[in-house]
């Protein structure tokens, strides 16, 4: 099965990734994830991407469908993935489509998950992960079962994305609204949109995206 978790920054879909991840066993692809970890390497992609990145401004098509082209070989792909952040703009969506084509693969199902621009920046600014095992949390709707320990893995250590701030909310915002909302249309023309309610709790949300799935099984 290939699943896209589409929604603006905010939305929860990394969220109800790593939860499908844990109970589908579908792989979470998350280009933000992958890009973060190549800044913070060093590698030539990280430093081409990390101005971009922190001015809140999508990172070219070139990189993010390199990395997604590598991603996809690898053999935890074989039984399907679900893209968390990809893809973002129309030349991407056209991307995704050839290699799946050339694969004989194709896209099971779009999600839209569909939440309020206000209650994305307190989503974003409350946004902190695990350090060591990246689980996603936030300050006043996710927190650890335990103060300050990780439910996944026990660790204490938490980190904040440095484009989670007010300033950079504003142009992430407007660059999912001009370049990633007309992907909308584009997969309800191929009949694969299916739209969620995202301004619910987190396990309301899941239960709406774990219908959605069974119905392609
Ligand atoms: P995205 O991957 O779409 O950018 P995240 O999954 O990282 O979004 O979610 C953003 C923040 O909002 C996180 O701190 C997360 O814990 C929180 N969050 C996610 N889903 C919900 C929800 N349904 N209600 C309230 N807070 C949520
Ligand atoms: P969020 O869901 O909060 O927007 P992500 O972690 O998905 O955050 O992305 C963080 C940043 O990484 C984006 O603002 C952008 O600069 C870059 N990025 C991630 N995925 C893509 C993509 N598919 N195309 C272009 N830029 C991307
Ligand atoms: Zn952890």
């Amino acid at each position: 099965m290939i699943v896209v978790l589409l929604g603006p920054p905010g939305a929860g879909k990394g969220t109800q990734a790593q939860k499908i991840e844990k109970t589908q066993g579908l792989v979470q692809l998350s280009t933000g994830d992958m890009l973060r970890a190549a800044v913070t390497e060093g590698s030539k992609v990280g430093k081409k991407a990390k101005d971009f990145m922190e001015a809140g401004k999508l990172v070219t098509d070139e990189i993010v469908v390199k990395i997604i082209e590598n991603r996809i070989q690898k053999v935890d792909c074989k039984n399907g993935f679900l893209l968390d952040g990809f893809p973002r703009t129309l030349t991407q969506a056209k991307a995704l489509d050839n290699m799946l084509n050339q694969k004989s693969l194709k896209l099971n199902a779009v999600v839209e998950m569909q939440v309020d621009d206000e209650a994305l920046v307190d989503r974003i600014i409350g946004r902190y992960t695990c350090t060591a095992c990246n689980q996603g949390y936030h300050g006043e709707n996710l927190k650890p079962k335990v103060d300050g320990v990780c439910d996944n893995c026990g660790s204490t250590n938490f980190k904040r994305r440095v484009d989670d701030n007010r300033e950079t909310v504003s142009s992430r915002l407007e660059a999912y609204h001009s370049q990633t909302a007309p992907l909308l249309p584009y997969y309800k023309e191929q009949g694969v949109l299916r739209v969620v309610n995202g301004m619910v709790d987190i396990g309301d949300v899941s239960v709406q995206i774990n219908d959605v799935l069974s119905s392609l099984n």
